[in-house]
């Protein structure tokens, strides 16, 4: 018996004049006129909307597949066979190899091609994939120059909108501000306004649980998304799109069938100035622009101080900052920047202090002093109460609704069943659909339970307890913490040091 899977798709590339022809809901009434016409059950209907033809990398593509791995179908029909692929190496494949070996018999119906039958027609096939392929080709050459075109008009041609925006729901083209992502980026400027380096504002965001760009952008469980990092937050400061401005054209694929992307040189990117409105002043911009580092790719290998930022010359109120280390073993000084700029003119003295040893000496300071107002208590409390919200219950409790959900379809299916209000083998689909669905929401309630386990009360407690005592022996020192504890540290030619502190 013919089992057959119909295979529908349809791509974004596709131009409107083929778009109409090919639409799901043609592609399906031809399929389904077809397989009616001649007797042939459909096991399955596959759409892939939205899909490229030049890879295989499609959901209900592979879909299809596994069905034909499993033995559920032993037939495939598509209305083309551009339809199946637009690769003809592959498409070939598939056809002449793939579909054979499985004993799949491929139909392609306005193709008038049947692997069943001793058709002349099939010795097109080859030929016809080898179409299909130039035709990708070409179509993604005039993507790409109407791309070109686009992005030279000052519309906007990404997938999806930079964190700060969002695309205009009337002009897919064009941004427009999102609230609540464009507060973060005010602040993200504020901090580097501020002095804090891209660590700092990483930790800073992080701390104050904000959201991260890809906790919006992945749907991948968003608790694994919430650390900040230092690149996000260069990549954020430099982007021009903050003003208004659009920069595109900064990366290429290499060519239609592989999805690599290469970086473009600057003189290709292609800028349009005020194509929507301005999260970040000009002015702003330009002046957060001249604090940042200049070498980006050196980020990673600046050493770090603990101090960073934070002190600055009696004398000048210019920053003072650290000499770096030549050999792991060297010892470093602090010097104020106006006299490092212009040491010929001598407009400053170097305030060089060993920088190991005042570091050392400010935060045993901050520790006596600190260490009196703690209450180790009123500190767990206050963590504690931060954690409560983070237990898995409230999963769980949907998960088991909708398992027991699920369990009263199955019994209405199985009513239907005896009702003869579908068949056999339509139950049996259903009800292997619906086992999976159980089974992967128990492996969920699962996880869930262990991560619960691991959350429980007395492991957080120990966790924390262990945590308050290694902070209090100053074990751990986190740049956050002192930036939340030193307002400035002032540092006198004659080795005066003055610590401003945030709190009483
Ligand atoms: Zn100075």
């Amino acid at each position: 018996m013919n089992k057959a899977g119909l295979y529908i798709r349809l791509s974004k590339e596709d131009d409107i004049k083929v778009m109409v022809s090919e639409s799901i809901k043609n592609q399906k009434s031809l399929l389904l006129q077809y397989t009616k016409e001649n007797n042939i059950f459909v096991y399955d209907i596959y759409i892939d909307d939205g899909y490229s033809g030049t890879n295989f990398e499609r959901p209900s593509f592979k879909r299809l597949i596994k069905d034909i791995e499993d033995k559920k179908i032993n037939m495939v029909i598509t209305k083309d066979m551009s339809r199946l692929g637009r690769d003809y190496i592959k498409t070939g494949e598939l056809i002449e190899k793939y579909f054979p070996e499985h004993n799949i018999r491929y139909i392609s119906v306005t193709d008038n091609l049947d692997t069943y039958l001793d058709n002349s027609n099939n010795d097109i096939a080859p030929f016809k994939a080898i179409m299909n392929d130039f035709y990708a080709k070409d179509i993604s050459k005039k993507i790409r120059s109407s791309l070109k075109a686009k992005m030279k008009e000052g519309k906007f041609v990404g997938a999806k909108a930079p964190f700060g925006y969002s695309k205009d729901k009337k002009n897919k083209n064009h941004l427009v501000i999102n609230k609540e992502q464009a507060n973060v980026i005010k602040k993200i400027f504020n901090l580097a306004l501020n002095g804090l380096n891209y660590y700092q504002i990483a930790d800073a965001l992080t701390n104050l649980k904000i959201r991260t760009p890809s906790s919006y952008y992945d749907n991948i469980n968003t608790i694994h998304y919430n650390t900040w990092n230092a690149k996000t937050i260069n990549e954020i400061l430099h982007n021009q799109v903050y003003v208004g401005d659009l920069v595109q054209n900064k990366r290429n694929k290499i060519n239609y069938k592989i999805k690599k992307v290469v970086k473009n040189k600057e003189d290709e990117f292609i800028v349009v100035k005020n194509t929507h409105e301005a999260i970040i002043e000009r002015s702003v911009f330009e002046s957060t622009l001249k604090m940042l580092p200049k070498n980006v790719s050196r980020l990673d290998k600046k050493e770090e101080h603990l101090l960073d930022s934070l002190m600055y010359c009696h004398e000048c109120s210019s920053r003072i900052s650290v000499t770096p280390r030549r050999k792991k073993d060297d010892r470093c000084y602090t010097i104020c920047n106006y006299f490092r700029t212009y040491r010929k003119e001598k407009l400053c003295t170097s305030h060089s202090n060993n920088y190991d040893d005042l570091e050392l000496i400010i935060v045993s300071l901050l520790k006596t002093k600190f260490l009196k107002q703690v209450n180790k208590d009123k500190i767990r409390n206050n963590i504690l109460n931060d954690l409560k919200d983070d237990d898995y219950n409230l999963e769980i409790k949907k998960l088991e609704q909708e398992i027991k959900r699920i369990n009263e379809n199955l019994d209405n299916i199985y009513l239907d069943k005896l009702n003869q209000v579908i068949t056999l083998e339509q139950y049996e689909r259903l009800v292997l659909k619906m086992k999976e669905e159980l089974r992967n929401n128990q492996d969920k309630i699962n996880y869930y339970l262990k991560l619960n386990k691991e959350n429980n009360r007395d492991n957080k407690l120990q966790v924390i307890d262990k945590y308050i005592d290694d902070f209090l022996n100053f074990k751990v020192f986190e740049r956050i913490l002192i930036t939340n504890l030193i307002e400035k540290i002032e540092i006198s030619e004659n080795k005066e040091i003055n610590i401003i502190l945030t709190f009483k």
